[in-house]
Order: C-alpha cells, then structure tokens, then sequence
C-alpha cells in the first residue's frame, strides 16, 4: 500500500510517499512560500532532487503540484493516483478528543476545528492541508494522526494546572503534551530493544531538537511529559525560553512597555539557547562558539543539559525508577557532547556512557555500558513513518 504523508504549515507543505510493505520512502519533498510565491522541492527515490518555483495561491495548488510532480514521466514514481491507497495527515491539537489516530469524516473535522483555538498557527494549516487533499483526491481514505493523541493517558495528577478548576472545565487549560507520534514511535523501539515488550517498563524519551520535550513511559503508555498546554512549556528550546515563572510575563511587557502578544512572542521566538547565547538557536553552531571560548554558548549548552537532567530526574521519582532513556531528535540523534552532558548528572540511576558508542551518529545505538544500571539508547525518531503506520492500522 502506497501511502501519501502530508504535514502541513501555514506557509508549507512536507511529504513523503511510503511504501507500507517495504517502509520505504519513495518520494518527499516540500513546497515552501505558499501565498507568497511558492516553490516545490521534489525527490524522488533514487533519482535527483528537482527544484521548481511555481506560483503556489494556496494549499490546493501546493497538493496539486505534489501530485503531478509524483505522477511526472520524468520525475514521478508512480504511474497516475489511484497508486496512492491512503493519505496520513499529521494534526498538532486533538484537545481531550482524541486519545488516537482516527479516519477523517465530516464529524471528525468538525473536532479538529474546535480544537483550533488550543493551537491557532497550526491546526487551520493542518486542516487546509486535509481539505486540498480530499478535494483532489475524494475517494482515498485518509486519517488524522496527532501529536497530542500519545500523551491522552497522562494521569489528572499529571496533566491539571494548579489553578481553579473552573479553568480546565470551561477554557480546557491543562497540560496536553506535544511530539506524541515521536515519543510513541521511540518508546515502542526502546520497550522492544530492552525486551520488555509484555512486561511492566518504565522508560523516559528524550526528544531534543529544535523543539524538545521528555517524556515519561510507563508500559507503554505516556504518564507525563514536559510540554504543557502549549508546547512553550518544559525544556529550554532552541529559541523558546521553556518554563519560567509566569510572572515574569507581566513584569517584562511592564518594562519593555509592550503587549503580553510582544511578550509571549520572545518567550518563542527570542528565548531558549539563541537568546542566551546571543549566537544561535543550532547546536552545531553553539558547540563551535562554545570551544572558541564564547561563555553565554557554553552557559546556553550547560543550562540545556542539566533541564534535561531535571525531568528525566522528576521522572524517574514519579515512575519510581526507569529500565531506559532514550534520545532522539535533531540534537538527541546528533550531539554526543549534549548526551554526554546530561548523562553526567546520572549518575545516581547508575548510568554509565560508553564512550565509544556515543561518539557515533545519528544511528540506532545502545550508548550505555553493559555494566550500567539503566540501559541508555540512540533512537532515530521517524514521524513520517509512525505516521504511515498508524494511517495503514486504521485501515
Ligand atoms: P530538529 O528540530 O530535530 O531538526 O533538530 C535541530 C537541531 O539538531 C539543531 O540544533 C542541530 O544542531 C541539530 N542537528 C541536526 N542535524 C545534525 C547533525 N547532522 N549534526 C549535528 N547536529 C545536528
């Protein structure tokens, strides 16, 4: 079964073409500056990436050119449409709706739109991104997959905020989590290296990229997990600044005389290591700086890795222990140096790093000792393809 994995932006479009049976991607690309002016990069499996600048009005024409690049007698890999047997849609925000991926009706959009005020920059993209699609392809089941489906099975103590409880009840305010398909991806790989596949685990997921979060996997099912109610919260990002104490929000747009909008748009965009440092928002352009001698880089690194270590430590206490740690993601698959920093404060979960192992990338990889007390793990995450999984289960 050929299987169409759309994950839509407001201004962007990225997909790939995967073979059910093989796993095997046979096409991706991306169309970048939809609305504005618009250009598709395409490659095809096996074949040269082609680059087209195409006027792209909108999502439609963005799917539409995916389509005729995938079916193009020079560059398509398949022969005409009726090849695609299923589109897997990602989908930011499900709310409490949904605890899993679903097929996609009326009602169903229906429910994703109602979600779209918990995730006003990415839902509407998500659903337009689904509307091109059903339009040029009505008759090709299709199935929503979310990020926040995995983390449904956190515990009240968990998920609920201390503030009236009015707030959750009528505004929805509560912990909903985000990067659910790759903790779930990752967590299932970690439980079956470990073999723990039909017993009780206790595992937690590093997912550092430019956006981070850990999360904790109790058998299989997520009990906690760093991003909150928006996925500003938790760890500190690549630009976003992660938890910090809400009153600072007021007393920064107090002294900057801005808007609590100007503000939050800091807490995003400004924040997290590109702010401290004052260099980069990229971890390969902070180890660089940070060994020349720049301190705000070193500093922006050190106060990375010991958040980190934080929330596997929180953990590890509200799982009572862990069997594995995973890490994944741009910096997690990538950066030794971070992975072994954090590892550092481990040392009290008996963790041991095998240095040679560790040094190696962005590959499938037990990075612990034989002898360390709990197993640690290089896990490459593949949204793309839990995405695909999901879409073909559901069928
Ligand atoms: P992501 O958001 O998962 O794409 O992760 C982005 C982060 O991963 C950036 O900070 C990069 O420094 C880091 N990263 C991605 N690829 C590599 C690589 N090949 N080598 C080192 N770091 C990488």
């Amino acid at each position: 079964m050929n299987v169409f994995v759309v994950n839509c932006g407001s201004s962007s479009l990225k997909y790939q073409l995967i073979h059910s049976d093989t796993e095997k991607v046979i096409a991706k690309g991306l169309c970048e500056r939809i609305g504005i002016d618009g250009r598709l990069t395409h490659k095809p499996a096996g074949k040269e990436e082609v680059v087209r600048e195409v006027s792209m009005p909108d999502h439609k024409s963005a799917v539409s050119f995916v389509l005729e690049a995938l079916t193009d007698k020079d560059f398509g890999v398949i022969k005409d449409l009726s090849e695609i047997d299923a589109v897997g849609h990602r989908v930011v925000h499900g709310g409490e709706k949904f605890a899993g991926s679903v097929l996609i009706t009326e009602e169903v959009i229906q429910a994703i739109e109602e979600c779209n005020e918990l995730a006003p920059l990415h839902n509407p993209a998500n659903l337009i991104g689904i509307s091109a699609c059903r339009a040029l392809m009505p008759k090709v089941p299709m199935a929503a997959v979310f990020d926040t489906a995995f983390h449904q099975t956190m515990p009240k103590k968990a998920y609920l905020y201390g503030l009236p409880y009015a707030y959750y009840e009528d505004y929805k305010i509560r912990k909903y989590g985000f990067h659910g398909t790759s903790h779930s991806f990752v967590s299932k790989r970690l439980i079956e290296l470990i073999g723990k596949e039909n017993q009780e685990s206790k595992t937690i997921i590093c997912h550092l990229g430019n956006g981070s979060s850990v999360t904790a996997v109790r058998d299989g099912e997520s009990v906690d997990t760093s991003m909150g109610f928006t996925p500003l919260d938790g760890l500190i990002m690549g630009t976003r600044s992660g938890s910090i104490d809400p009153a600072v929000v007021e007393y920064l747009a107090n002294k900057l005389n801005c808007s609590l909008d100007d503000v939050i748009n800091i807490l995003n965009k400004k924040s997290g290591v590109e702010g401290i440092s004052g260099v980069s928002s990229d971890f390969r352009d902070l180890d660089k700086a940070s060994m020349d001698g720049n301190e705000r880089a070193a500093a922006a690194l050190d106060m990375f890795a010991y958040r980190v270590a934080q929330f596997i430590g929180a953990y590890a206490a509200s799982m009572n222990g862990v069997d594995a740690i995973a890490f994944t993601a741009g910096i997690g698959e990538n950066n030794f140096k971070v992975r072994q920093a954090v590892c550092n404060y481990l040392g009290y979960l008996g963790v041991e790093i095998d240095e040679t192992a560790n040094a190696r990338r962005g590959e499938e990889i037990r990075i612990s000792t034989d002898g360390s007390k709990t197993a640690v793990y290089v896990i490459p995450t593949n949204e793309e393809l839990a995405i695909a999984r999901e879409t073909v289960a559901l069928l």
